[in-house]
């Protein structure tokens, strides 16, 4: 724990206590028979990403179709996002981010938002690898987490250090939650060891991809959760803006855009990037992760394939 973490961020029994009672109240309304399909039943979906914004532009389909076909879903914000703008100072833009975060979480149904508010861009500083894996550990096994969505610690070329640290920690929470002897003072305390079962990591380069989902009818509430994130989405055009005067190349439209009227640039973009990834499948809008699931189950269930929740 840092000591400049600062007092509003919430502390970790208060964390776990809710994530206790989300969990709580998923168990009361087990099991869901419909409209799962084929689906084995009501899934909880937790999500690990370093800063607002990560999920809503990588997976932000995908989460709203999870949390339609009434899923559950907690989302985990590493830092306070307190880096990204050129205009807010560091404290306005906590404020808004905090408002961001959640006014997104609310357009894409996602239940809980856990904070852990470390600062951004610090966090493999602030959290050695040891106390960020046992944190995400510890919501996990609150949680009890069947599916955890994150950064893939084994994609090449990942620039930002708070996103490889993110991936890292939930990864290998995620693979160990099950096993008492890891974090046991956890499991002293009363919590019980997790098995998790899907790891679904975001995949930006088309080679990582095995699962796409379609987000055809989606695309709209990915798009109108990203505009609840303003501050990122006015630093987006600024930052295009820069690229744009350094590279002494002529795109009109956004020389003359005023950043803070963003909604048809990114609009533009992201229906361009989900389009191009829906061509790899089939789908007019798709999102795409490498995903792993079942360690070796499905090469034993000869001939048998597990249901798809999505
Ligand atoms: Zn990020």
């Amino acid at each position: 724990m840092s000591a400049q973490r600062r007092a509003s961020v919430r502390s970790d029994t208060t964390v776990v206590e809710e994530a206790a009672a989300v969990a709580e109240a998923v168990e009361e309304t087990l099991p869901v028979p419909e409209p799962f399909g084929r689906a084995l039943r009501r899934k909880r979906v937790l999500v690990f990403e370093a800063h607002g914004d990560d999920m809503e532009f990588t997976s932000g389909g995908t989460i709203a179709k999870f949390a339609d076909r009434g899923h559950e879903v907690t989302l985990v914000v590493a830092t306070d996002n307190d880096k990204g703008s050129f205009e807010l100072t560091a404290e306005e833009l906590r404020a808004a981010r905090d408002r961001e975060v959640h006014g997104a979480a609310e357009v894409l149904g996602i239940q809980r938002v856990i904070c852990l508010g470390y600062s951004d861009g610090e966090l493999q500083e602030q959290a050695p690898l040891h106390v960020l894996r046992g944190r995400f550990m510890r919501i996990i096994r609150e949680v009890k987490a069947d599916i955890v969505f994150t950064w893939d610690p084994f994609t090449p070329y990942e620039g930002h250090p708070d996103h490889r640290a993110v991936a890292t920690a939930a990864n290998e929470a995620a693979s160990f939650a099950h096993f008492p002897l890891y974090y046991p003072e956890q499991v002293r305390e009363g919590l019980e060891p997790y098995y998790v079962s899907e790891q679904w990591f975001f995949a930006k380069a088309p080679r990582d991809r095995n699962k796409f989902v379609d987000i055809t009818d989606y695309i709209d509430k990915k798009i109108e959760a990203l505009y609840q994130h303003e501050s990122q989405m006015v630093l987006t055009v600024q930052d295009l803006q820069f690229a744009l005067r350094a590279s002494g190349l002529e795109v009109p439209w956004l020389a003359d855009l005023d950043p803070h009227d963003y909604r048809e640039a990114i609009d533009r973009q992201m229906r361009a990037v989900a389009r191009a990834v829906g061509r790899e499948c089939g789908f007019e809008y798709a999102e795409g992760f490498r995903r792993t699931r079942f360690g070796v189950i499905p090469r034993l269930a000869e001939g048998q394939e597990p249901a798809e929740d999505v």
